[in-house]
């Protein structure tokens, strides 16, 4: 394990640049402080800067010799909507929202890496330094940049991102090519039928005996219809109908989340819900709608960049920090639509069981994202800063 001596050397101001973020969390598309801050230090740094792109994000491109590869590298800023628990000093002053995900240690370990390769230049070629907003939620700030000319007016060869994962070991790294973060798509169904008195069943047509049956029809669609080689996961999370103890209501509606690890096995999914969802209902007079919503497709790393990127993780902080084939999880990122866009890989960084932040947990157990108690190891900021500049000079290596 080794870090950067001079990266070692800003340490504290990394931490507390960090800190000051955490305590000024900011919700999608709302990143005004943190956007400045972030394009403030740019420019310091002599950093060509660029903002607005989706709304909020920043774009800081260095340039260093005279070579054509350019490399992206991205943070998120945004936080989410939820209260903090932590009683240290740098808690969120804002209530009802929270860095719990570890976008503020993100931002930070960037602008490390910003800052050093600035000074440094020692590399051949263009590093676009890329801060999205709106990761979480569903927000999709990564598509926003997008459609706002990202990569239109900053080509990278390829692009790289960083999350931290609670329950790894501090330091270590995790690759994976190929499917290795799920689609998140959500849905809506309404089934019509007709309402009337509770007394007079056979003067209405019931939409709660639809709904309940098509829970169980709805499942079949993952035991049943999908190749079970396939990870999917179909969970229905809301039912509501009816506001009366005597009148059968005119409605029901269900709704709920669909997760795959590739588009195919969601083409799948979607296409035999919209044939339960029609044809069931009919069985009993009724009518039914699915509106399915792709919010993030899959999170697909290329396999020559995952390589690279592992390598160069290993030849800095020797393999045994370096896991090449992490498990796939079921979250959503939307850094997948980069990787659907350009070749690139999403990797991870071990933010620990929690212990660097014991006094935080009140005996809740380990430091998960989105916790109320959770929050950004600060020992990851030089390794992660330390990762960036060895992955630009590797990337951007002089002949
Ligand atoms: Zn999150
Ligand atoms: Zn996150």
């Amino acid at each position: 394990m080794k870090t950067i001596d001079e990266i070692e050397r800003v340490h504290g101001d990394l931490t507390a640049l960090r800190r000051d973020i955490h305590a000024h969390p900011e919700l999608a598309f709302q990143e005004t402080r943190t956007s400045t801050l972030v394009a403030e230090r740019l420019r310091g740094w002599g950093l060509e800067v660029h903002t607005g792109l989706g709304k909020t994000g920043v774009v800081g491109v260095l340039r260093a010799g005279s070579g054509k590869k350019t490399i992206g590298l991205r943070a998120d800023m945004d936080a989410l909507p939820m209260p903090e628990h932590n009683r240290f000093a740098h808690k969120s002053t804002i209530s009802g929202r929270m860095h719990g995900c570890g976008h503020d240690g993100h931002t930070t370990m960037l602008l490390g890496a910003a800052q050093y390769l600035s000074t440094h230049r020692d590399f051949d070629g263009t590093v676009v330094f890329i801060f999205q907003p709106a990761e979480e939620g569903g927000n999709a700030g990564a598509r926003a940049m997008m459609q706002d000319g990202l990569f239109d007016r900053f080509p990278c060869d390829a692009v790289f991102g960083i999350h931290n994962m609670p329950g790894m070991p501090v330091n270590q790294f995790g690759f994976r090519a190929g499917p290795t973060m799920a689609s998140s798509n959500r849905w809506d169904i309404v089934i019509k039928g007709v309402g009337g008195h509770a007394a007079q069943p056979h003067a209405s047509v019931d939409p709660i005996i639809v709904a309940a049956d098509m829970v169980h029809a709805l499942q079949t669609v993952i035991s049943r219809s999908k190749n079970p080689l396939d990870q999917a996961v179909l969970s229905i999370t809301q039912i509501h109908a009816g506001d009366a103890y005597n009148v059968i209501p005119g409605e029901a509606v269900l709704r709920g989340t669909v997760r795959t690890y590739t588009v195919e096995a969601l083409d799948k999914i979607e296409a035999d819900m919209r044939r339960i969802v029609t044809t069931l209902p009919q069985v009993y007079g009724g009518t039914g709608e699915l509106d399915f919503v792709r919010a993030y497709p899959p999170l697909v790393n290329w396999e020559n960049e995952t390589a690279f990127a592992a390598q160069v993780a290993e030849d800095a902080f020797g393999a045994k920090n370096v896991l090449r084939d992490m498990p796939p999880f079921m979250g959503a990122e939307d850094f997948s639509f980069f990787l659907e866009a350009i070749p690139g890989t999403y990797l991870f960084l071990g933010n620990g069981d929690g212990g660097h932040r014991l006094e935080s947990y009140h005996g809740m157990g380990p430091c998960q994202l989105h916790n109320p108690n959770y929050d950004f190891n600060d020992a990851l900021l030089p390794v992660g800063a330390t990762y960036w500049v060895k992955l630009v000079q590797a990337f951007l290596s002089k002949a």
